[in-house]
C-alpha cells in the first residue's frame, strides 16, 4: 500500500505551466515540443520531446553550481534583501546566520 504520489499541474493561458508534486514545485513555459523551467528539486531544465512518439529529452542546467553561487541574501525574519556580508538586518534589526 505504499508509495502514493501526488502530481498535478495547472495550465495558466497557453504557455505557462505549473506542476506540483510529492516534493516539488515547478515552474514552466513551452509549446508542445519544447519546453523550459525551473523544478524546485532539480533545477532548472529544458525539456525537447517529439510529440505523438513519446521521445523526450530532458536536460537539468547545471544542477547545483547554479544556483549556490550567492548572488543575494535574505532576511530569515522579514525577507528584506540583505547586502552581501551583513550581519544584521537593516529593516528588522535581526542578526543574520
Ligand atoms: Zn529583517
Amino acid at each position: 500500500m505504499a508509495g502514493w504520489n501526488f502530481r498535478k499541474s495547472l495550465r495558466i493561458g497557453k504557455v505557462l505551466r505549473i506542476s506540483l508534486g510529492g516534493k516539488s514545485v515547478g515552474l514552466s513555459v513551452g509549446v508542445k515540443g519544447a519546453r523550459a523551467g525551473v523544478n524546485s528539486s532539480r533545477g532548472a531544465y529544458t525539456h525537447l520531446s517529439i510529440p505523438g512518439t513519446g521521445l523526450y529529452n530532458r536536460s537539468y542546467l547545471g544542477t547545483g553550481t547554479a544556483k549556490i553561487r550567492r548572488s543575494a541574501t535574505f532576511c530569515e525574519k522579514c525577507g528584506a534583501r540583505l547586502p552581501q556580508g551583513a550581519n544584521f538586518c537593516g529593516t528588522c534589526g535581526a542578526p543574520v546566520k
